[in-house]
């Protein structure tokens, strides 16, 4: 009687401190890097207020990644692109392929 209950007080602490584990372990894949072979194709920048305006014509101010369609936001900073898989872009990056978000 005594270690059942006793189970019924420790099992919900016990779920509770794996369920963190295992988010302590799962690690943020790496940013994109401005010098990937993809990323320089797609003129991708971390910081759209250093998009080269003569080169990429397109950009107009305010765009970047967190207001673009392809954009799925992970936290503060960071967020995933279907054009860069595995790895985050920055929030306030900006690439050529830029959609607005609907
Ligand atoms: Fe950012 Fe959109 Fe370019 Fe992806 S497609 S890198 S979210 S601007």
């Amino acid at each position: 009687m005594t270690s059942r209950r006793k189970f019924i007080q420790i099992a919900p602490v016990c779920g509770a401190a794996l369920i963190a584990g295992r988010n302590a372990f799962a690690a943020d894949p790496p940013m994109v890097d401005e010098k990937d072979a993809q990323a320089a194709a797609l003129g991708y920048v971390a910081d759209a207020a250093k998009v080269d305006k003569a080169k990429f014509k397109n950009f107009v101010a305010g765009q970047n990644c967190s207001n673009c369609q392809l954009y799925v936001s992970k936290n503060a900073n960071a967020g995933t692109c279907g054009l860069f898989p595995g790895k985050y872009v920055a929030g306030k990056g900006w690439c050529s392929a830029y959609a607005k978000k609907a």
